[in-house]
């Protein structure tokens, strides 16, 4: 079922999770061990995430090195058809335009047809780590509107070969990338809304917003949307803190703010189960603050320490 179907159907809270791809080589019954605890929450659904490739130099047997290209976490597809299969819930794979070709991209979306996938989340994606900003495929896309555009062109039966005649029509529920705290490119808030509402006004369905602390932000952010015209829904996306390193990897690498209360508390926590103590109680606080507003979906980020979210979802629901 789409997205948007099913938040028009909810009589409760929608809860859903982002997982990523195991790393290769491990298994993924580890995925499964995460995500069943989370079933009796009736998830509407599972975001995966994709990974590109990444060049590493590997060291010849004859002491130079060579440049290989190598996926760390490869799968998201076969996740999204082994999660559906597994737990008869909608798995949502991100799609990427860093790396692709326009044409890899629209194979990818037949594979996700064929297998009855009715949801993506499209992207750009990051700089691959080899450079300095992102730079496209030379004949791929260049922002994720781009992207929204192509699959928007193959629901209506369009492909990229024109000489395909009553192509058959896809029928993907698309969501897209919001910033409640801006994205880190974008000049000003304004300028970054304004791109987001292209990417709205081309077809896109709904917005998953980056992970917020601060529900203020993200409060904002929606009214902002409001107010430039974007009516699609705005999920929240929600992460626990539960250690000291994170409050300075997730500022560097999500580019969001640690607000002073809690960068304080975790900054008084004395051992690993105080850091616990605080993340769970600030997801619960911040949970408990988008229902009162009438969120109509809690979405969570499952990177690590699950047992967070599951204490959280525990005392909620
Ligand atoms: P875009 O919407 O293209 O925006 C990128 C930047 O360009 C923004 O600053 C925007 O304001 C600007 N911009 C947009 N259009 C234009 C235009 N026409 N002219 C000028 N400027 C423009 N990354 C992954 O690699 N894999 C994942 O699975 C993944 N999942 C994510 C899930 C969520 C919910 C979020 C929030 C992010 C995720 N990311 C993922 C990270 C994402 O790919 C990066 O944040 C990336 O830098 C931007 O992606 P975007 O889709 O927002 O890009």
């Amino acid at each position: 079922m789409k997205l948007t179907q099913h938040l028009s159907e909810a009589t409760k809270t929608i809860i859903s999770f982002e997982i990523l791809p195991p790393s290769k080589g491990r298994s993924i019954e580890s995925l499964y061990a995460t995500l069943d605890p989370f079933m009796e929450f009736h998830p509407s659904f599972i975001n995966v995430t994709y990974h590109r490739a990444e060049q590493i130099y590997k060291k010849r047997d004859d002491g130079t090195f060579e440049r290989v290209e190598i996926r760390k976490r490869p799968g998201t597809v076969g996740i999204c058809a082994a999660l559906m299969n597994k737990y008869q819930i909608e798995a949502i794979p991100h799609l990427i335009c860093g790396g692709f070709s326009k044409e890899e991209t629209e194979n990818a979306l037949i594979d996700l047809h064929y297998l009855g996938i009715k949801n993506v989340l499209a992207l750009r994606g990051d700089a691959a780590a080899n450079e300095k900003s992102f730079s496209p495929h030379p004949n791929g896309h260049k922002y994720a509107e781009e992207l929204v555009e192509q699959i928007i062109t193959l629901n209506k039966g369009l492909y990229i070969e024109d000489d395909i005649l009553d192509g058959v029509k896809t029928d993907f529920c698309i969501g897209v990338a919001g910033y409640p705290e801006k994205h880190f490119e974008a000049p000003n808030m304004d300028v970054d809304i304004i791109n987001l509402k292209r990417k709205v006004d081309l077809g896109a369905d709904y917005v998953t917003t980056q992970m917020f602390f601060d529900n203020k932000k993200y409060y904002d952010y929606v009214n902002k949307c409001r107010e430039l015209g974007i009516n699609v829904p705005i999920l929240p996306g929600l992460k626990p803190i539960s250690s000291k390193k994170q409050l300075t990897i997730l500022p560097r690498v999500f580019n969001v703010d640690v607000p002073i209360e809690l960068y304080t508390e975790i900054m008084t926590c004395k051992k690993d189960s105080d850091y616990e103590i605080v993340g769970t109680e600030w997801l619960l606080h911040q949970c408990r603050d988008l229902l009162k507003n009438n969120c109509p979906v809690l979405h969570f980020y499952t990177l690590s320490k699950p047992e967070i979210i599951y204490n959280v979802l525990k005392q909620l629901f």
